[in-house]
């Protein structure tokens, strides 16, 4: 109940963000993409613009794929998506209005994102950059590597080429 009401507040504060980024580019807070922000807000974790556009679709809201991918950018632009480039050519967003911080493991094989949060490594980072009087604005902490069921896989099967990395 109270999340639902905190979920309405962020929605509202997150439209006006947008609204000022579009109309400080001279364009308007459109129905469409409207839409496309109340759909990434609703989304948990990590989302391509393709899963994105077909959750919508599934919902009879009739978006156009650009509208979708310009949205993304405009929403990213305006701090309200993170977009992350964890595999080569393929972004993945998720919202970060509202939410706290968190940094990512990705693995390699599968492609699969887990989020974690360490006080030890963040008071780390802001350790090192006290040290280098380095006044951090953000950071962003990924390590790649192959994931605990991926790990499973190649336990049962030793001989799989581990030069075949199928892109799942
Ligand atoms: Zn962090
Ligand atoms: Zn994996
Ligand atoms: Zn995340």
């Amino acid at each position: 109940m109270s999340a639902e009401r905190r979920l309405e507040g962020e929605a509202g504060s997150a439209q006006e963000r947008l609204r000022d980024h579009l109309s400080a580019r001279n364009l308007r807070l459109t129905p469409e993409r409207l839409l496309v922000l109340e759909g990434v807000l609703t989304r948990e974790g990590h989302f391509d613009a393709e899963e994105l556009l077909e959750h919508l679709r599934r919902s009879n809201k009739s978006v156009s794929r650009a509208t979708v991918y310009r949205t993304l950018d405009h929403l990213a632009e305006a701090g309200l998506v993170k977009k992350h480039h964890f595999q080569e050519g393929h972004a993945l967003f998720e919202h970060v209005h509202g939410r706290d911080h968190h940094d990512h493991m990705v693995c390699d094989r599968c492609g699969r994102v887990i989020e974690f949060v360490n006080d030890k490594i963040e008071a780390l980072q802001e350790e090192v950059c006290r040290e280098h009087d380095f006044r951090e604005l953000r950071h962003v902490h990924q390590i790649f590597g192959i994931c605990s069921a991926c790990q499973a896989v190649e336990k049962r099967a030793p001989n799989a080429s581990p030069h075949h990395s199928g892109h799942a």
